[in-house]
This record gives structure tokens, sequence and C-alpha cells, in this order.
């Protein structure tokens, strides 16, 4: 097969990967960490220990809050000084479990040893135990428990596991690395999930720019030799790595507004995603470290770095190990450039899914003043959901939600390729995710009222005793 890439839309931003030949390279453990409660998508843990208990690294530190949550582990082991609110990367409260590091001890039921585990257990509620207890959630932005998306609903089949190195936002080269360094322990959790899911293909779909990892993640899935598997060169497009984006590169298929990858047979998971699968199913080690990647543009290469982090790391503390913040740096992102958060607060600690501290110059982040739509099309053009975002830009500033609702704002993934495309400088993407966030707040309230109705009505019909 040729290189695939997905039908609609995309731009093709600058790769700027600066840090990807930078090792990774493990940082030293701070004084203090501060764990959030709230580092998956869906309700946040709770709580399962006191100020004073005593933890090891791995312990259990709280519980799934719902259906859609995870557990959550200790990153340190020590003594917790702490349970309260602390702001998060954008200023907002959340609980934080406060532990002052003590030592380096684990948990004696991890294996920390580097050997390679590669017979893939049988039984899938086991495997799938694991992954639960083990706190793994998706890696690749939403932060989707694991355990969850791994089972899907009765009738619903797999036949594709997709494997995400893509790795499309500039800048970011976290999982590029770790299909380098890492590119064996991330097939065994390839194998692993399709054993899950009942033994459907599996894709590891990666960008064209990456020929290194291609090379590397081919070699390991030849000389494991599972069946099933197999690497696939994708485009260099920018949304290449969206799960919709991949589905239709992958499968040719589309995921309709509103439904699942599951509803056309995908199931998309992260290379890191696997990679935690491995060591939760085969090493027994929770989900408390990740890669990150220190980079920026206009900043030198010693500034430059790929981290392993724990869990509940200040930021600010990670900064510095780096050399610091760079003078040219206008503006810190977590993320990528496209689709990345503003960092408002350097004392917000490291979470599951953090993926980067992106240090962008002025000059990057200028925004150029805005002139009015000349009609051009070319956000459409760029849309990779076929939306039009000027519509939904008007539609946005006119406060009409039943337009909105109409012409699919609730489907934009935020890429940021209509504000990228535009000739006009419209703060396209600000808006048109305002809009979304109304709209889906409508979509939810709605279906909330429905389930209370039906639920009415059921009740209402059962015989009286
Ligand atoms: S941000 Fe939304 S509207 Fe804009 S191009 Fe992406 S999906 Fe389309
Ligand atoms: S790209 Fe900008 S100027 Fe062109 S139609 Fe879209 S909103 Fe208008």
């Amino acid at each position: 097969m040729g290189k695939l890439t997905f039908s609609m839309g995309g731009v093709h931003p600058h790769d700027s990967k600066y840090a990807r030949e930078c090792a990774i390279e493990e940082l030293p453990l701070p004084q203090t960490v501060y764990v959030s409660m709230a580092q998956h998508l869906g309700a946040p843990a709770k709580p399962l220990v006191a100020v004073g208990d005593s933890v090891k690294v791995g312990q259990v530190i709280a519980e799934p809050g719902g259906f859609i949550s995870a557990f959550v582990h200790s990153p340190v082991s020590g003594t917790v000084k702490s349970i309260a609110p602390r702001k998060d990367l954008a200023g907002n409260p959340v609980m934080h479990v406060e532990i002052a590091v003590e030592g380096d001890e684990w948990d004696p039921a991890i294996d920390r040893s580097k050997d390679l585990v590669t017979a893939i257990p049988d039984d899938r509620a086991a495997i799938l135990d694991r992954i639960k207890a083990c706190g793994v959630v998706g890696l690749g932005g939403a932060t989707f428990p694991t355990h969850v998306k791994l089972n899907p609903a009765p009738g619903k089949v797999a036949e594709c596991l997709i494997l995400n190195g893509a790795e499309c936002e500039p800048f970011l080269t976290s999982d590029y690395r770790i299909m380098i360094e890492r590119p064996k322990e991330i097939v065994v959790g390839a194998a692993i999930m399709q054993k899950v899911l009942g033994g459907c293909k599996c894709v590891i779909g990666i960008e064209e720019n990456k020929p290194e990892a291609i090379a590397s993640m081919s070699a390991a899935v030849r000389e494991l030799g599972y069946p099933g598997i197999e690497v696939q060169t994708l485009k260099k497009r920018y949304p290449q790595g969206g799960e919709k984006q991949l589905i239709d590169a992958v499968m040719h298929r589309q995921v309709k507004s509103g439904g699942l990858p599951i509803d056309v047979g995908a199931v998309v998971q992260n290379v890191g995603t696997s990679l935690a699968v491995y060591e939760a199913v085969q090493k027994n080690k929770p989900l408390i470290t990740n890669v990150l990647t220190i980079t920026g543009d206009k900043i030198p290469g010693n500034l430059q770095h790929n981290y392993l982090f724990r869990i509940g790391m200040p930021l600010s503390w990670i900064v510095e190990q780096a050399g610091g913040v760079p003078e040219t740096a206008a503006k810190l992102i977590s993320g990528g450039p496209m689709m990345g958060k503003a960092i408002s607060n350097l004392d917000a600690t490291t979470v599951k899914g953090s993926s980067s501290v992106l240090y962008l110059s002025e000059e990057a982040t200028r925004r150029q003043p805005e002139t009015g739509c000349i009609r051009c099309g070319k956000c459409a053009d760029a849309c990779p959901m076929g939306l039009e975002p000027f519509l939904l830009n008007r539609l946005y500033k006119a406060a009409d939600l039943e337009g909105l609702e109409r012409n699919a704002a609730q489907d934009c993934i935020e890429c940021g390729c209509c504000l990228y495309s535009c000739p006009a400088h419209i703060p396209l993407l600000d808006n048109i995710r305002q809009a979304k966030g109304q709209v889906m707040g409508v979509i939810r309230a709605r279906a909330a009222a429905a389930k209370a109705a039906a639920e009415a009505a059921k009740a209402a019909a059962e015989p009286k005793k």
C-alpha cells in the first residue's frame, strides 16, 4: 500500500521537530509532588489516602469517581502532606494529593526489570482488569480510560485497532522517541489490545516525516512476529493523528456525526497508550510516568529535551531542570501549537497526558489584526470535518444556537486548520470552540431530560404494589 491520508481538508504547517534527536532522559525527583485527581476524561478520582499516610511508588492513592474515570497511583514514595484544591494549567482549582518525597521505594509487586515479556496472557477479562487497576488512560490527548475503550458495547465488533504514531502536531517528539527507544514494548502492547478486542488486525500509522520510527517499529513487528500487525506510512498532513482522520485514512470509513469509531469497526489508541498497556499488563506498573518534550522556536539545542517524567511534578521544577525559561519565550503552551493550551500557571503539575512544554517567541505568537471576512472559502477547504467555519463564526456571533447545532458545530475537533488558513486572521478556533461548548451543553441537557422522561414513563408503567 502507498502512503495513506484522510480525504478532506487539512493543512501543512512546518513540522519544527527540533527535539527529535534528544534521547529520553529521566528527570530527578523533586522534593514534593502534587497529584491531580482530574487527570483523565470523566469524573475526578476520589482520594483513598489521608494526611500523614506513608505511600510507596505505584501504590493506589485514588479510586475512580464514576464509570468513566480512572485509578490514580502515587508516583513517589513519601508522606501525604495535604489533600486540597490547587490550580491546574488553566488556573482552575482541582483537588490534588500533596506528597513529600522520601527516597524512592517502589511497590514490590511492580516488575522493574528491563526484560521484555512477550507472552500474551490468555484471559481477556483479567487483562482488562489489570489495565483498569493500573489507571491506564489514552495518551493521545483525550485521556479517555483505556479499559472502557477496549471493551465495546455488546453487538459492536472491532475490526481494526489503529495505533496512532502520526504525532502530526508540530514540535512534539515524545511519541517519536518512544517509537525509536521502546518499539518492542509498544508492539507487545498492541498485541495485548488485539487479544482484548477479539483478535482484530492492527495497523500502526506513522507519518512519512519519521522514517527512523517507521524502520524501528517495522523491525519490532517483524522480530516479534505477532499475527495481523503491520506498519503503515501516512502522508504528512495535519491533523493526520485525529481519530476520525486516521480511520478515514486507514479504513476508508467515515464516523458519522455523534457516532463513535467502534460504529465503523475501529478502535484508535496512541502508541504511548500501547506502551502503558504493556507496562500495566506485563510489568504490573501503573501509569505514573510518561514522556514530554521541552522545545520551542528560537531556542538553543541545549534547552530542548525529551523527558521521562512522573505525574505530579511541578512544571516550574521541570522547566528549571531543562535550563529555565528562555529569554525569547513570549508564550508557554502545553501540547502542540495547533491544539495545545496556554500555560497560565507554571506551578501546575504534570498529569498522565502531559506531552510538552512549548516555548513560543513573540514572532510565532503575534496575532495579525483581524480584518473582515472576504468569503474566500479557505477555512472550509481546510476543515477536515467538512464544516463551514466562516458560517459557524457568523452563527456564533449571532448567538444562534439552533443554527450552530444544525451546522454541526459539535463535530468540530478543534484542530485549528481554519484559523491557520484564514487570510483575514479571524479568531475562528476560539469562537468555534466556544460555540461547540454551548451546543454540547444543549445536547447534554436534552439527553438528560430525555433519560429522565423515559425513566418516569417506565416507573409509571410498572404495576403498583
Ligand atoms: S477547528 Fe473545527 S471548524 Fe476549524 S477546521 Fe478544525 S474542525 Fe473545522
Ligand atoms: S478563510 Fe477567513 S476570510 Fe476566508 S471565508 Fe473563511 S473566515 Fe472568511
